[in-house]
Formats: C-alpha cells, sequence, structure tokens
C-alpha cells in the first residue's frame, strides 16, 4: 500500500487527539504531519486556576515537539493558505501536499472587534492574559467588576460563570468580598442556553446565592477606557474598575479566506462525520459550525458550542475514518453529539453537566449538583490530558 499523507491543521484539542490516533491506527509508512504556530499545547480549562495563581503556566503547557518522539511530524509554522482543488497547504515552514487534510485551527480571539475592550479588558481566556489577570487581582482590594461575554458564539459556554464564581470565591477568601460589586453580562437569556432551561436556571441560581449580578440580554458595543464604562446594544451602560472579558472570537484569517468557511467565517460540516464540502477534507473542534435540531429561541438556530470535549470526540471519529478508509476497511464511526462539563463553583467544588447535545426536539443534558467529586475528577481530568498525550 502506497503510503499517505495526512496533515493536521492545528495542535490544540482536536489536532492532538486526530494526530495521536491516526498515528496508533497506522503503519510508519503513513505520513502524519501535524502543523501549528505555536511551540506549546496549552490545556485551556486551567486558565481559570492560573488567573488565581493555583497553577503556573509551565504546569498546564507541554512543548509539541514532544510529539516527534512519539512519530507525528510536528511542524512549527503558521498555515496562510488552504487550497483544497491542488490538496496543498501553505505555511511558513514550505508547501505540504496532502491526500487527506484536518483543519482544527480553532477560535481566535478578536479584541479589536469592539472599540475600547483591548486598551481595557483582562481575559482568562488566554494563557498571557489569565497570566496578566491574576498579577491585576493581587493589587485590587474591591470596586466593581464586570464579568463580560462581548459576543456569541465564544468557546466554553462554562467558562465565564466558572470565572465570576471563582472570583467571588477568591474575593471571599482574602476578605474583600464586602468591598466588590461583581456583575456578569451577556448578551444570553440564559447561561449556556444550549444545554437547556434546567442547567441555565442553576448556574444563575449560583450566580444569586453568592450576590453576583446577572444581565442577559446586554450585548457589548464598546468600552469607554477614560470614563471606565461599558455600552450595551439595549442602550444601558454600567462603570467597572475592572473589567474581565471574554472578546468576541473569529476563525483564523486562513480559514475565513480558504472557500471552506461559511459568512461567518466557520466550517460548515456533516455534524455526524465532519466532513467538508471538499473530498477529504475534514474541520473539527472550535473553526466549525453545526446547527443543532433543539432551538430555544424560535428565530435562533443554536449551534452546538465550541469545546474541548467536542473537538475531541470529533477527532477520534474522524481519525478512525481516515484510517479505515486507507487500510480498505469498511467500519466507519459517527460523532453522535455527547458532550460534558465541569462547572466550578468555588469553596472546591464544581458541578457537573453531560448528555447528547444532538438530541430532539432539544439537546438532553442533566447536571449534576456542585460536590467536591466533581473537582477531584476534574483535576484528574487535567492530569490524565497532559500526561496521556505527551
Ligand atoms: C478559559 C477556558 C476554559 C475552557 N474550559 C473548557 C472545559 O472545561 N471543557 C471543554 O470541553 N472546553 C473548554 N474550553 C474550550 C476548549 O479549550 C476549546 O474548545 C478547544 O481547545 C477547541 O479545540 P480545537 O482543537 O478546535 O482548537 P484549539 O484547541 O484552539 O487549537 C487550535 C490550534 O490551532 C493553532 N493555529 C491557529 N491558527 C493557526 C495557523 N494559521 N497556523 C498554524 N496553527 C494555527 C493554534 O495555535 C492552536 O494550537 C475552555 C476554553 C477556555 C478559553
Amino acid at each position: 500500500m502506497a503510503g499517505k499523507t495526512i496533515v493536521v491543521l492545528g495542535g490544540g484539542a482536536g489536532g492532538l487527539v486526530a494526530s495521536h490516533e491516526l498515528r496508533k491506527k497506522l503503519g510508519s509508512e503513513h505520513r502524519i504531519v501535524l502543523v501549528d504556530k505555536q511551540t506549546h499545547h496549552v490545556f485551556a480549562p486551567s486558565f481559570t486556576w492560573v488567573m488565581l495563581g493555583w497553577r503556573d503556566p509551565h504546569r498546564i503547557s507541554r512543548e509539541l515537539g514532544l510529539l516527534k518522539k512519539k512519530g507525528i511530524e510536528y511542524v512549527n509554522a503558521e498555515a496562510f493558505e488552504i487550497d483544497p482543488g491542488n490538496r496543498l497547504v501553505k505555511t511558513g515552514a514550505g508547501d505540504f501536499v496532502y491526500d487527506y487534510l484536518i483543519v482544527a485551527l480553532g477560535a481566535e480571539l478578536n479584541p479589536q472587534a469592539v472599540p475600547g475592550l483591548s486598551e481595557t479588558a483582562h481575559t482568562p481566556y488566554s494563557l498571557e492574559g489569565s497570566v496578566v489577570l491574576r498579577d491585576a487581582l493581587k493589587g485590587f482590594d474591591g470596586g466593581k467588576v464586570a464579568v463580560v461575554i462581548s459576543a456569541l458564539p465564544f468557546k466554553c459556554p462554562a467558562a465565564p460563570y466558572e470565572t465570576a464564581l471563582l472570583l467571588e470565591y477568591a474575593f471571599r477568601q482574602r476578605g474583600i468580598r464586602s468591598n466588590v460589586d461583581l456583575r456578569v453580562f451577556t448578551p444570553e437569556q440564559l447561561p449556556m442556553p444550549v444545554a437547556g432551561p434546567l442547567v441555565g436556571t442553576a448556574v444563575k441560581q449560583f450566580l444569586d446565592e453568592r450576590g453576583i449580578g446577572f444581565h442577559p440580554e446586554h450585548k457589548l458595543v464598546s468600552v469607554d477606557p477614560g470614563k471606565k464604562e461599558i455600552a450595551f446594544e439595549n442602550g444601558q451602560k454600567a462603570g467597572f474598575d475592572l473589567l474581565v472579558a471574554v472578546p468576541p472570537h473569529r476563525s483564523p484569517e486562513v480559514v475565513r479566506k480558504s472557500g471552506l468557511a461559511n459568512e461567518a467565517g466557520w466550517i460548515p460540516v456533516d455534524r455526524r462525520t465532519m466532513k467538508t464540502g471538499f473530498e477529504n477534507v475534514y474541520a473539527l473542534g472550535d473553526v466549525t459550525s453545526i446547527s443543532l435540531p433543539g432551538r430555544y429561541r424560535p428565530d435562533t438556530p443554536l449551534p452546538l458550542p465550541k469545546a474541548g470535549v467536542f473537538a475531541h470526540f470529533q477527532a477520534s471519529v474522524v481519525a478512525h475514518n481516515i484510517a479505515s478508509g486507507i487500510k480498505g476497511g469498511t467500519g466507519r464511526k459517527e460523532f453522535g453529539g455527547m458532550g460534558y462539563c465541569f462547572l466550578e463553583t468555588g469553596h472546591g467544588m464544581a458541578g457537573y453537566g453531560s448528555g447528547n447535545f444532538y438530541g430532539e426536539p432539544q439537546p438532553a443534558v442533566t447536571f449534576g449538583r456542585p460536590g467536591r467529586l466533581w473537582r477531584f475528577a476534574k483535576v484528574l481530568f487535567e492530569k490524565w490530558w497532559l500526561r496521556h498525550w505527551f
């Protein structure tokens, strides 16, 4: 059998799983080439722990170069052109002709999309941002804290709420809680809408119990750095002393101009196989757009959330099907929409939501009340992830 070349773009959650599973399933005559512009893989679920000083950045980062010893050809370069017509990817380290392509380039942060945001806001949505926020929190002893979800879609629907709950806990630990007015602003109607009203109501209750203000249907339009004021599409304004934002997201430029993307810049895929409109080109994880059958707003189709758990499971399916196709096997797998997530609530506790996000007529997601066991499970998962793939 002639050796095939499978190029995986992106060494984040999805690309990491896809390249490992392909390597495991295919003989050494087949090349697995993983391209990432970063030198390190970082474990994003721990960014909130970095924010609070509970993790050092190096503890949640791993060198992508380590993958070479596993037989994965890691290329540290930016991909700047995807040419599916010629089965070619152009990168800063040269061109790669592929037999199969997996696009797992994620979503990037675009704070410049909101005037005033990039100069003013802190964010736990990047490793660097979490470190800067950690240092800013050390010098913060009270005032107005606004946690703002700037725009939809954004990755990890639970993370902004976890951020608010953990900040509240940290302020309490430091004895400054009574000096802090903590509020969450979001364009959503309820937290985590795709998980359904039961989960949203439960999360809102956690905020209420801790005295965290919740302001739904507030879409950020601008930030006034001088006045320290945020303005929303509905005409409301709010002051802040510390602004903690989930910046607007967009797909990487190479994807937007590739011909693979829809008008919004995300890649539409077959929601069960992750096939794109181009032969032997797959996309998975945050860079994709998948509409769900369940709807919570009559006119707004809710997409599958952007989350590592989906990138992970989708990557397994894609790797299995590519390997099976190459080896002439017939068994194909499908991604069925299953997902889970931890939501840390402070005081050493976490809740746990899980279910089928492709459930009809609505996603069938259940939510376990916060407890110490789920928090412990989250710590174990972090350890497993960073040991298993490196
Ligand atoms: C604070 C926070 C907490 C989170 N918590 C959870 C959680 O508890 N559970 C969960 O399921 N998800 C969580 N997520 C979401 C999760 O991290 C993402 O959904 C997941 O990483 C998506 O995987 P991906 O492979 O699609 O993209 P990514 O992991 O973002 O990987 C994309 C990769 O592509 C690379 N890249 C981009 N453009 C280029 C280019 N042009 N050339 C070369 N390389 C490029 C990037 O460097 C990156 O390594 C969290 C996210 C955040 C920010």
